[in-house]
């Protein structure tokens, strides 16, 4: 662990353009589960049913009822950890350039990172699918307290989170400026993520191929250890701090 650390704060103190690359595995220390793995949140809720787009489409209700439920009582409560602070630092040190997340839980920005790339959008905006009003989170709430699925007060228009659904392809404008990120980085760091789903599995590869160290900070085994220059399974949350603690003293 020691000698990790010392490898992964040197690599990134004499790296030019450090990019941070996050899953759900991030958050896990805030209390939101992952979805894979022990705890996973699907053991509990069936992803077809609240997070598909095409059962959305038909009957919004089961999202919205899980929104109302679920969802909405975690984001309000939770509050970044000491790894999405660690790497909000990385940045502020002028030592990490963007951090690309599959969360959508808005915490990278809530620790004060603020060139945040979020691939699978946020469940902090909801906008109407017809007239594309957008609402927060909060606004949302109230309406559904009223009806569900709740209408757009504008339009009576069906309403829906900024978030990338199953079945639904990703933003191309979000992932073209993940790619670039990616083509500049030298240094590609991965914190919390299994690396099964796509574009997960890819930017890692993508980053080594153009050349850049990569390294991967995840609790359990991932896909991609194998082509990693450095790899530690334990928790964020314990890592990063250190990491940047090592910088700074050096
Ligand atoms: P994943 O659930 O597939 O993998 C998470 C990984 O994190 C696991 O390999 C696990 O070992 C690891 N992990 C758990 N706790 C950790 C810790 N404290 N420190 C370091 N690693 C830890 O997640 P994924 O790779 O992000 O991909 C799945 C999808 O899950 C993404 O599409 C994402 O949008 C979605 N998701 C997001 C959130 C969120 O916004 N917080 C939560 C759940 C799922
Ligand atoms: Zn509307």
């Amino acid at each position: 662990m020691r000698d990790f650390i010392k490898a992964m704060a040197s690599g990134i103190d004499a790296s030019d353009y450090a990019i941070a690359f996050t899953g759900a595995g991030i958050s896990a220390e805030s209390g939101i589960p992952t979805y894979r793995g022990e705890d996973g949140l699907w053991e509990e809720y069936d992803p077809h049913l609240y997070a598909h787009i095409r059962s959305f489409l038909q009957d919004s209700s089961h999202y919205w009822n899980f929104f109302r439920e679920v969802r909405y009582p975690l984001i309000k409560k939770v509050r970044p950890n000491k790894a999405h602070l660690a790497l909000s630092e990385m940045e502020a040190l002028g030592k990490l350039k963007s951090v690309i997340t599959q969360n959508i839980d808005g915490l990278h920005q809530d620790a004060g990172s603020s060139a945040v790339i979020e691939l699978h959008g946020t469940t902090r905006r909801i906008f109407c699918m017809d007239c594309s009003q957008e609402y927060s989170m909060e606004d949302a709430f109230t309406i559904l307290k009223a009806k569900c699925p709740p209408p757009c007060p504008n339009c009576e228009g069906k309403l829906r989170p900024d978030v990338i659904f199953f079945g639904e392809p990703l933003d191309s404008v979000v992932l073209r400026a993940a790619y670039e990120e990616v083509k500049k980085s030298d240094f590609f760091l991965v914190v919390g993520s299994s690396l099964v789903v796509y574009p997960a599995a890819e930017l890692p590869v993508r980053a080594k191929q153009g050349g850049a160290a990569l390294a991967i900070i995840n609790k359990e085994e991932t896909q991609l250890d194998h082509l990693a220059d450095y790899v530690l399974h334990d928790e964020a949350g314990k890592v990063l701090p250190q990491i940047i603690s090592r910088i700074k003293r050096d």
